[in-house]
């Protein structure tokens, strides 16, 4: 099985831009990539939950009424910073072939 990190190309930025067009399509990826089989909550196990409708980023329970953050567990989590600066971040670095670049972006960001 070849490595994916060197045949896997990063979607372009046009394409980046249209997908991750603002932070409800950043949500709904971390949801879906979170929850591929649909939500779990991670206290009792049952596979029922929902988006709060006035906090999206947030899921609910149908059971316990456990309240979970999307991006609990992750550096995004206790961040200040929209998803969607995170995510073209992220998109930045991996489009980025050339090594001197990361280390520059070290000192600028
Ligand atoms: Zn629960």
């Amino acid at each position: 099985m070849p490595a994916r990190w060197k045949n896997d190309k990063p979607m372009s930025r046009l394409a980046f831009e249209s997908r991750f067009s603002d932070e409800e399509a950043c949500l709904h990826y971390l949801a879906e990539h979170r929850w591929p089989e649909g939500f779990v909550c991670p206290s009792c196990g049952i596979c029922n939950g929902w988006p709060l409708k006035r906090n999206s980023a947030t899921w609910e329970c149908a059971s316990c009424a456990r309240q979970i953050f999307v991006t609990a567990g992750t550096v995004m989590h206790s961040s200040h910073l929209p998803l969607r600066i995170w995510f073209l971040a992220a998109h930045m670095v991996a489009s980025i072939r050339n090594p001197l670049v990361l280390f520059l972006i070290g000192f600028t960001w």
